[in-house]
């Protein structure tokens, strides 16, 4: 069995654009609208001869109510579908109220997470990923999704155990 992997974390910290890079396909919607994917979408994905089914979902984190309360839902959907989840934070916002409390929801889920600090591009590595360090969720990992920077690494470590 292809392992799930489902990407969260508040809109507009780079989800679509790494599930993009991983499936090499350009049908999940990328945009400078926050928050734009609406719906989970799954794609195939294949590094260094790895398969593995990617979940893209829109963010959690946001308020529960109007138009956020399905995305939220989707969101917890992909969660339990998951084997392993990451986690995306934005290393130039740094962090949020909204990161701090789907840190928390995911902590309640007991799945495997990887923190993915998006964004590093022009930042320093350390820099970048100094405010993240204290949510304790695992290991961290910087990339910039819209360079394709860090994300062969990143898989290779994410999937070095299935
Ligand atoms: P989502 O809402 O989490 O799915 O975020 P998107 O993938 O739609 O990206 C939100 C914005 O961040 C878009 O304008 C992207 O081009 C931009 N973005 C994504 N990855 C990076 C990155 O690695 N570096 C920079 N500088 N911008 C990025
Ligand atoms: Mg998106």
């Amino acid at each position: 069995m292809k392992p799930v992997i489902a990407l969260v974390g508040r809109p507009n910290v780079g989800k679509s654009t790494l599930f993009n890079q991983l499936t090499k396909s350009r049908d999940a919607l990328v945009a400078d609208l926050p928050g734009l994917t609406r719906d989970r979408k799954y794609g195939d994905a294949c590094i260094e001869n790895k398969s593995f089914i990617v979940i893209d979902t829109g963010g959690i984190g946001e308020s529960e109510q109007g138009i956020d309360a399905p995305m939220a839902s989707q969101s917890q959907q992909a969660i339990m579908e998951a084997d392993i989840v990451l986690f995306l934070v934005d290393a130039r916002a740094g962090l949020t109220p909204s990161d701090v409390q789907i840190a928390d929801q995911l902590r309640a889920r007991g799945k495997p997470i990887h923190m993915v600090v998006n964004k590093i591009d022009g930042i320093q590595e350390e820099v970048g990923t100094a405010d993240f360090h204290q949510l304790g969720m695992g290991e961290i990992h910087a990339i910039a999704a819209s360079h394709g920077r860090g994300i062969t690494l990143m898989m290779e470590r994410i999937l070095r155990d299935f």
